[in-house]
This record gives C-alpha cells, sequence and structure tokens, in this order.
C-alpha cells in the first residue's frame, strides 16, 4: 500500500494566487515595487526564504519580518476565497478508500493549513499534516516532506508526492521520492519536468481514473499527459 504525500497550496486548493497578492501587498507596504510574476514563481517556498528569494537578502534582512507580517495581515483578508482545486477531494476519497495513507507536508504555517483543509474537507482523509511550523527549513529543503513520511510509520511500500512548483518536486527529489506535478499552481510542464517530476498532469482530475501503480511511468515513456 501506498504513502501519498502531497503538497497543499496549489495542489489541492486554489491559493496559489491569493499568496501571489498577498506578498505583492505586503511588499508594496514595506516600501517596495516587486513585480508578482516574480512573487508568483516563489510561491512555493515558505515565508522563511520567500522574501530573500524575490527581493534579495538585504531586503530580508532588513524588512523580512515586516513583509512577513504584513503578508499574514493581508492574506487572512483573502482567506475567504480559499476553493478546493478540481479533483482534490475526489482523489483523496479514492486513495484513502484504496487503503492508501495520505499526508499534507506544506511550507505553509499550521494554521494557514488547518483553514485550507477545513474548506477542502479532507478532515479524516488525510493521516499526517506536517508544516513549515513542524520543521526547521521549508520547500526546496525536504524537511516537511521526510517528516510526513517519517510520521506515516511507512513499511517498503511505494511512496510518491504530488506538488505544484518545482520545490516540491525537489524536495521529493533529495530523498528519492518520485513526484507527480500539477499545473494547477502555474508552472509549466517543461520546467516541472525539468526539475526531476515523473509524470505531469494538468490537475489532479487527471489522476483520477488512473491506478497508483501506474502514476510512475515505465522507463522510457513519456513523463507528461497527451
Ligand atoms: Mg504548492
Amino acid at each position: 500500500l501506498a504513502v501519498i504525500i502531497f503538497d497543499l497550496d496549489g495542489t489541492l486548493v486554489d491559493t496559489t494566487y491569493l499568496h501571489t497578492m498577498a506578498w505583492s501587498r505586503a511588499f508594496a507596504d514595506c516600501g517596495l515595487d516587486v513585480p508578482t510574476w516574480r512573487v508568483h514563481r516563489a510561491v512555493g517556498m515558505g515565508g522563511d526564504r520567500l522574501v530573500a528569494a524575490v527581493a534579495g537578502e538585504a531586503v530580508e534582512r532588513a524588512a523580512g519580518d515586516q513583509a512577513r507580517e504584513r503578508w499574514s495581515h493581508w492574506y487572512e483578508e483573502l482567506k475567504d476565497r480559499i476553493r478546493p482545486l478540481p479533483g482534490a477531494l475526489d482523489l483523496m476519497q479514492r486513495l484513502h478508500a484504496d487503503g492508501c495513507t495520505l499526508a499534507v507536508a506544506s511550507s505553509g504555517s499550521r494554521d494557514d493549513t488547518e483553514d485550507a483543509l477545513a474548506v477542502l474537507g479532507s478532515g479524516r482523509l488525510v493521516d499526517v499534516v506536517v508544516t513549515g511550523d513542524d520543521a526547521k527549513d521549508t520547500k526546496p529543503a525536504p524537511d516537511v516532506l521526510e517528516l510526513a513520511l517519517d510520521k506515516t510509520g511507512h513499511g517498503s511500500g511505494p511512496v510518491l508526492a504530488v506538488g505544484d512548483t518545482v520545490y516540491d518536486v525537489q524536495a521529493a527529489g533529495r530523498l528519492d521520492i518520485p513526484c507527480i506535478a500539477v499545473r494547477t499552481g502555474g508552472f509549466g510542464q517543461a520546467e516541472l519536468t525539468d526539475a526531476g517530476a515523473v509524470r505531469v498532469v494538468d490537475d489532479l482530475t487527471d489522476l483520477l481514473e488512473l491506478p497508483t501503480s501506474e502514476w510512475v511511468p515505465a522507463a522510457g515513456a513519456p513523463a507528461h499527459d497527451q
């Protein structure tokens, strides 16, 4: 029986652009003009990494905590717009019924993770939840995934990760866990494949009819669905 470790934002819930807008407003509050496309492409890292990634180390040192505080304020304002992504709950229900162990590993905070999972309605389907609050480092570091895997008490069965960003794919890769990528976070097929994704699908509905044993394509098979 498989262990499936899901990313949350952009994978199970449609929050990528909410995070982008919240960060954009937070940077503006700090007097910084950061183009939103740069913010968008850094969403998926934790907030501990994002400020330096988009605005540089000097800004992180001078205003990182202020930016995170403002981000938290603006994200709270946008939380009523969180929606599940297509197929997310259906897929989790199917995997749970199949006897898979389901984990959620997010770079976000415990509170934000619980709020998003409540919107998703995945409650009893999820066996393990690990957040950025639980780990020393966020994605692309493998810490949240590693902790999630430890908590599932997995045996020798297959382990798969599912995420929407190159940071998910990189984190999984550091643990030699195959990662399926969805495009619902806005990353393109080529860059997800280049990062090491074993399969790229548009969204989770594309996995609904596919047995988990076939999620990882055989060597030589195309790593994306046509
Ligand atoms: Mg994500």
